[in-house]
């Protein structure tokens, strides 16, 4: 956070009457997260990086060479992680793929497509003969037990995704007919932003066990567990996060009590690269409405969507700055709680809700925590027209 308040009011003091707005990367800290959780994986896991949760170029470049691999979802990540590496592994999911994005797949050399339907299974079939290619694949399930909960549920319950667990024998049969498909393992991504480590353990544990007892049921190989994502940030309580090494040192005994053990994958995005990245805006505005404190920034969900989303006040801290050249008073409040709204026309522009502020003054600058996962790439830049934030990458 130093180094990013270093940067901020260096900036301020070159342009001081330019209104600052930025997302601001610290990547030598995602470099160092990224070594670190991975070091702590046990033998035989894999670390993915979900793209979508950012998919800004510099981030992928710096991600390269950490990690074992990248999770796409659209044909459009593929050529993003493909212009920067041509080689690196690639693993292919999505509900609604495309027969092109499915022959592009397989073009640009995907080491998994993750199946999630006997229609899209049919599909890929026809397109691997078609293309004489054998293909490897996972099958995504949506299992019955009850999960972990998250901020979002994507299996467990009905929705789009994944085949459901009680369609899997009927799939395998008819797997069997299809000689260009090669099954190496399932797919089991089921949640996001679970915060719980145990639950987490158990998760991936009944992952292996359906993935052993249908490998064993219905004789076929099984060289992959993929347990998705769904690691969580607490946004809320932010000394409280998510214990990785806590969850690595039981995850340990559990793939020793299951050996001979697949390999297990991973496909984290959020956990990965919410912590190093942060929005910063400027203060444009403070007034008193209906008895209530609003500050107005430079900026707002357009940028930066998240906690409009999910309708929580996302965790900041307040730069101080000490420039200011109008000739008239500078507005200030102090040990009150404020809503900080954005520039767009809509209510629903509110980046943080009634948070106590120790001391606000115009031109004194938010920056938000925990902005490097799901932030620029969820939200909607164009309403409004506004200019860009500047996407700044510091080592
Ligand atoms: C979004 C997604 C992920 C990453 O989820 P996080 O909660 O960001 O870790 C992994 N796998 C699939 C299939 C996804 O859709």
């Amino acid at each position: 956070m130093l180094k990013i308040k270093n940067y901020i009011l260096e900036q301020k003091l070159k342009n001081p009457k330019e209104p600052f707005c930025a997302y601001l990367y610290d990547c030598s800290a995602l470099r160092e997260h990224v070594i670190q959780v991975k070091r702590s994986l046990p033998d035989g896991c894999q670390l993915f990086y979900a793209v979508k949760a950012n998919s800004q170029a510099k981030i992928i470049e710096t991600l390269a060479p950490l990690v074992d691999g990248f999770e796409v979802a659209s044909y459009g990540e593929i050529e993003k992680v493909r212009a920067i590496d041509s080689n690196i592994p690639l693993i292919f999911g999505g509900p609604a793929k495309t027969d092109a994005e499915l022959r592009g797949a397989i073009e640009k050399k995907v080491r998994y497509i993750h199946v999630e339907s006997l229609h899209e299974l049919y599909r890929l079939h026809e397109i691997a003969s078609s293309l004489e290619a054998k293909v490897s694949i996972l099958l995504r399930v949506n299992l019955h037990s009850p999960l972990p909960s998250g901020q979002l549920q994507m299996a467990g319950k009905a929705t789009q995704f994944g085949i459901d667990e009680s369609q899997i024998p009927n799939v395998l049969e008819k797997l069997k007919e299809m000689s260009f498909l090669q099954l190496h393992g399932f797919h089991f991504h089921s949640m996001s932003n679970n915060l719980d480590e145990e639950a987490h353990v158990r998760f991936v544990s009944l992952c292996i066990e359906k993935a052993q007892q249908w490998a064993m049921d219905y004789d076929v190989p099984l060289s992959v567990v993929n347990v998705g994502g769904g690691i969580g940030v607490n946004y809320n309580e932010v000394d409280q996060q998510f214990h990785w090494s806590d969850f690595t040192n039981q995850l340990k005994q559990v793939l020793k009590e299951k050996e001979p053990c697949p390999g297990i994958y991973f496909e984290c995005g959020r956990f990965l690269t919410a912590a190093c990245g942060y929005y910063a805006v400027e203060v444009l505005d403070i007034k008193q409405n209906h008895g209530k404190w609003f500050a107005v920034v430079r900026g707002g969900s357009h940028h930066f969507r998240l906690p409009a989303a999910w309708k929580h006040s996302h965790p900041f801290a307040v730069l101080a700055i000490d420039h200011w050249s109008y000739p008239f008073p500078r507005m200030e409040i102090s040990q009150v709680p404020a809503t900080v709204a954005g520039e767009l026309c809509t209510p629903n522009d509110v980046l943080a809700r009634e948070v106590k502020v120790e001391r606000l003054r115009l031109g004194d600058i938010f920056i938000f925590q925990y902005a490097g996962a799901y932030g620029w790439d969820i939200s909607h830049h164009d309403f409004l027209s506004h200019p860009y934030p500047e996407m700044i990458f510091l080592e």
